[in-house]
């Protein structure tokens, strides 16, 4: 009779535990590191072969508008995971742009990220990849919400011993004195560089499979195909585009990995994957000491670093069989969003103490309806330098993401349609002032209320 209530009261909390984990899907976020918005087959690369990422956009939802919030990593990546502009946190200020290894701020403790709200729902979670975020307490991976961390510090360039330059096309395998760790302790120094897209996949392949009965929060963020350029052994010298061609190739059989793992492991229908770049790619020109290296944003004006489109609109994949229906969507969607997107999944509450800058974009994901209209906010450092709404842009300053020292200021406003103008070659803001109003309204709303963070970038 005992042995009959045990048996009894064990299938009841494993039916309870079950019924849990299908309420909440697993959630990943696929990050490239200045992946381009023309870099991928099916974002309309000639010559770079990415089949995986072409199935997983076949399967799932493309962006042709999908943004990340800022030009350049640390900034993008700290707007990312806490659903906010990254100038709220100080984490883009004048000055620096990025953090670098001897910083003295980093993403402030006191910031909420999705590994942080998820966890109040019960999910496990791993940081795999580049952090980015900061090195001093409060602001690593482990005291940010992930169970887990394993992966570079921040960017693979930094650390630098070499005297060759990060966009060489033959950088030494020991040019960069990088550490890999986990969970806060070095276990390789230098990283070796052309196992991370690898050793990254297999980590969270390896995190989803001990985490299976759980709901498990996964941001794999790789460093590559920012430079210094390492593709391994068997992809090395493959592809029609030089190294660059290799390392995202590379990139994409890995994405393919890890689908395919979750497909094996019965997960697919029980995760909601997102892929997407932190920023556009670094366009490395001769004139900048660059090689060819760099990657391509397609039609988009300019790259990593500037306002331009380039250096923001990226590839943007949702995937998740059965609940996200295949397509493509021109609506305006950014890497904020991804935050409430996964409170909203998990039942968990929003932060009610502070603004918020991404939505929650299910209505989109999963019924196909269009997004309320919204503006979109471009910041470099601590400058607000364009504002999107709806299919207009108007850029108040503009500059190129390297080599020009100043911006170029425009009083009045250069006003983009951004569906007939994708290049942004013309200024048609003489024929809509009343858009240009909007515009400058919704701006002057936004700092107004606008409560900027300490600096943490110096
Ligand atoms: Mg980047």
């Amino acid at each position: 009779m005992k042995n009959i209530v045990r048996i009894f009261l064990a299938l009841f909390f494993s039916s309870l535990s079950l019924f849990a984990a299908e309420g909440k899907p697993n959630i990943i976020i696929v990050l490239a590191d200045d992946l381009g918005y023309g870099d991928l087959g099916c974002y309309g690369h000639p010559s770079i072969r990415t089949p995986h990422l072409d199935r997983m956009a076949a399967e799932g939802l493309r962006f042709t508008d999908f943004y990340a919030p800022s030009e350049v990593c640390t900034p993008s990546r700290a707007a990312m995971l806490t659903g906010r502009y990254a100038i709220r946190s100080g984490m883009s200020t004048g000055g620096q742009r990025v953090l670098f290894p001897d910083s003295k701020g980093g993403l402030p403790a006191g910031e909420v990220t999705i590994a942080e709200a998820l966890k109040t729902r019960g999910y496990s979670t791993a940081h795999v990849g580049k952090w980015h975020l900061g090195v001093v307490e409060g602001s690593r991976p482990n005291e940010q919400g992930f169970d887990e961390s394993f992966g570079l510090p921040y960017s693979n360039d930094m650390d630098g011993r070499s005297k060759v330059p990060a966009g060489s096309p033959n950088p030494p395998v020991d040019g960069w004195n990088v550490p890999l760790m986990r969970n806060g302790k070095i276990i390789e120094r230098p990283a070796v560089q052309s196992t991370l897209t690898q050793r990254y996949t297999d980590e969270a392949i390896a995190f989803a499979h001990a985490h299976k009965a759980e709901p498990f929060f996964i941001y794999l963020a790789h460093t590559m195909p920012h430079v210094p350029l390492f593709a391994s052994a068997e992809f090395r010298g493959k592809s029609m585009r030089g190294l660059y061609g290799d390392v995202v190739e590379e990139l994409d059989a890995n994405v393919g990995r890890l689908l395919a793992a979750l497909r094996d492991e019965g997960l697919a229908e029980k995760t909601m994957v997102i892929f997407a770049s932190d920023n556009g790619p670094w366009l490395l020109t001769k004139a900048m000491g660059g090689n060819g290296q760099g990657g391509s944003a397609g039609l988009l004006r300019e790259g990593k670093g500037s306002t331009w489109e380039g250096g923001m609109r990226v590839p943007g994949i949702a995937w998740w069989p059965g609940r996200i229906k295949p397509g493509v969507t021109s609506e305006m969607a950014n890497a904020m969003d991804l935050f409430a997107t996964s409170l909203a999944l998990a039942g968990a509450e929003m932060p009610k103490d502070r603004p918020m800058d991404g939505v929650d974009i299910s209505p989109l994901l999963f019924e196909g309806k269009a997004l309320p209209e919204r503006p979109f906010f471009y910041y470099r450092g601590d400058m607000l330098m364009a504002c999107r709404l709806g299919p207009w842009k108007a850029h108040f300053w503009t500059q190129a993401g390297y080599g020009q020292e100043h911006p170029d200021s425009h009083n009045p406003p250069l006003l983009i349609h951004l569906p007939s103008d994708p290049s942004e070659k013309f200024d048609v803001a003489a024929e809509h002032p009343e858009v240009l109003e909007k515009i400058q309204a919704a701006v002057a709303a936004h700092t107004a209320a606008m409560v900027r963070g300490t600096p943490q970038l110096k």
